[in-house]
């Protein structure tokens, strides 16, 4: 069978980097096409010379010709491109058959859309993107014959407790998952993050140190500001309802401290079906390069009796408002979706650099979210304006309270 050739989006970081050990796994499968980040040159050049890609693409530009010249001393044959766009085109190129969109944040839309455009597999962990698009996104996926797998723990481990026939609807978007009679509910489960047991009183003192120190998953500054605040919870109901198909009141999110179940789906018949391992990303990685086939990971198997125990408790809203935040942005609409992920952005980066507090992170998204449009758009364009003036709105936000 002819190799797959894989490009990875956002390459230097926490998820790229274990997309490439797994890659490396599996030299007779797959290769890697292209492989893009933001300005690291150090780690784009040392990951170049590891693995010969036809393309490097920095979107920096200085940092682009850094990376040029570098390869050029050693001899490479890597061509390195500039540049957002860039992105795009080696995303959509016609030698690419994979693609793990990998990239943080709002960054990671267009160059996804485009994978998805060009009708290929897309290996989504920029839930991000989905949030802004879902419903752009899921059409172009239908419409286009490419194929959409999750890579977040949670939504891959549903993707594998669905039958199996589900989960081919689900990656090609016929939207029948949460349509299979047999199927009840999906239980999504959280961390509950740092800050599980912290009294309300000691959030507002919350150091951007603390907030990043996640107790489960080594993962990138700000999807692990999200796990502390519990919006990346929220933002993966919204991802979960647009990838199977379902509303909010067919999840229920329960906080699991060990984070050794990584979600659940409930069946008629009473049985729930868990998927479980250690937390490390590689395990849906592999799952998503390999699909339907399994493939080795390198992620050690789970030791059930070092396990030990299995906790569950609901989340509390109360301490965590930015749960509730992105449910309600959901049912209100794709306009809403996008004001709240475009304040939440802003939010943290703000907290990250200390201008704003812990507690002033749902305070801000709460605020921007009043102002966002009704109903769901389909259309590129109207994504970027809303998300544009709901992140000129955060920015005035963050400003009015330096004052
Ligand atoms: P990191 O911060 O570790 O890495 C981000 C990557 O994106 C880097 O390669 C970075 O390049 C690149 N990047 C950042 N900004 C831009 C930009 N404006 N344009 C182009 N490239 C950019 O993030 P993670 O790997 O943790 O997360 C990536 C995505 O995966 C996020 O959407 C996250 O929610 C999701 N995810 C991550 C999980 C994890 O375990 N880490 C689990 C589930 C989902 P550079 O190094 O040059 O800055
Ligand atoms: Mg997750």
């Amino acid at each position: 069978m002819k190799r797959k050739a894989v490009t990875i989006l956002g390459a230097t970081g926490s998820i790229g980097v274990s997309t490439l050990d797994v890659l490396a796994r599996h030299p007779a499968q797959f290769n890697v096409f292209a492989l893009t980040a933001f300005n690291n040159v150090a780690t784009l050049f040392a990951q170049c010379q590891q693995f010969n890609p036809v393309y490097a693409v920095l979107v920096d530009e200085v940092a682009a010709e850094q990376l040029r010249q570098r390869l050029l001393a050693v001899g490479s044959a890597t061509i390195v491109l500039a540049g957002k766009t860039s992105l795009e085109q080696v995303a959509s190129e016609a030698r690419t058959d994979y693609v793990m969109a990998a990239i943080m944040g709002g960054a990671g839309l267009l160059p996804t859309l485009a994978a998805a455009k060009a009708g290929k597999r897309v290996l989504l962990a920029n839930k991000e993107a989905l949030v802004m698009s879902g419903r752009l996104l899921m059409d172009t996926v239908a419409k286009y014959g490419a194929e959409l797998l999750p890579i977040d723990s949670e939504h891959n481990a549903i993707f594998q407790c669905l039958p199996n026939s589900t989960a081919e609807h689900a990656a090609k978007n016929t939207h029948s998952a949460g349509r299979a009679a047999s199927v009840e509910r999906i239980l999504l489960t959280a961390s509950g993050g740092p800050f599980r047991s912290w009294p309300l009183e000691k959030l507002a003192k919350v150091t951007p140190v603390q907030a990043v120190a996640h107790p489960k998953w080594r993962m990138g500054q700000k999807i692990s500001v999200d796990s502390a605040t519990l919006m990346n919870k929220g933002l993966e109901v919204v991802e979960a309802c647009w990838l199977f198909g379902v509303t909010p009141a067919q999840i229920e999110v329960v906080v699991h401290p060990q984070s050794t179940i990584h979600s659940m789906v409930s069946y008629n018949d009473g049985s729930v079906m868990a998927q479980m391992g250690n937390p490390d990303m590689r395990t849906p990685i592999a799952y998503a390069l390999g699909w339907p086939a399994r493939i080795q990971s390198g992620v050690a198997p789970l030791d059930v009796i070092a396990a030990g125990r299995f906790d569950f408790e609901r989340p509390d809203d109360k301490r965590f408002p930015c749960l509730r935040l992105a449910m309600e942005a959901h049912e209100t609409g794709g306009y809403a979706t996008i004001a709240l992920n475009a304040a939440n952005e802003i939010a943290v980066a703000a907290f990250l650099a200390q201008t704003i507090g812990f507690m002033d992170i749902p305070l801000l998204i709460a605020d921007v979210m009043q102002s966002a449009e009704t109903g769901t758009p389909d259309k590129l364009d109207d994504i970027i304006i809303q998300d544009e003036d709901s992140r000129r709105a955060a920015s005035f936000w963050v400003k009015k309270k330096m004052h």
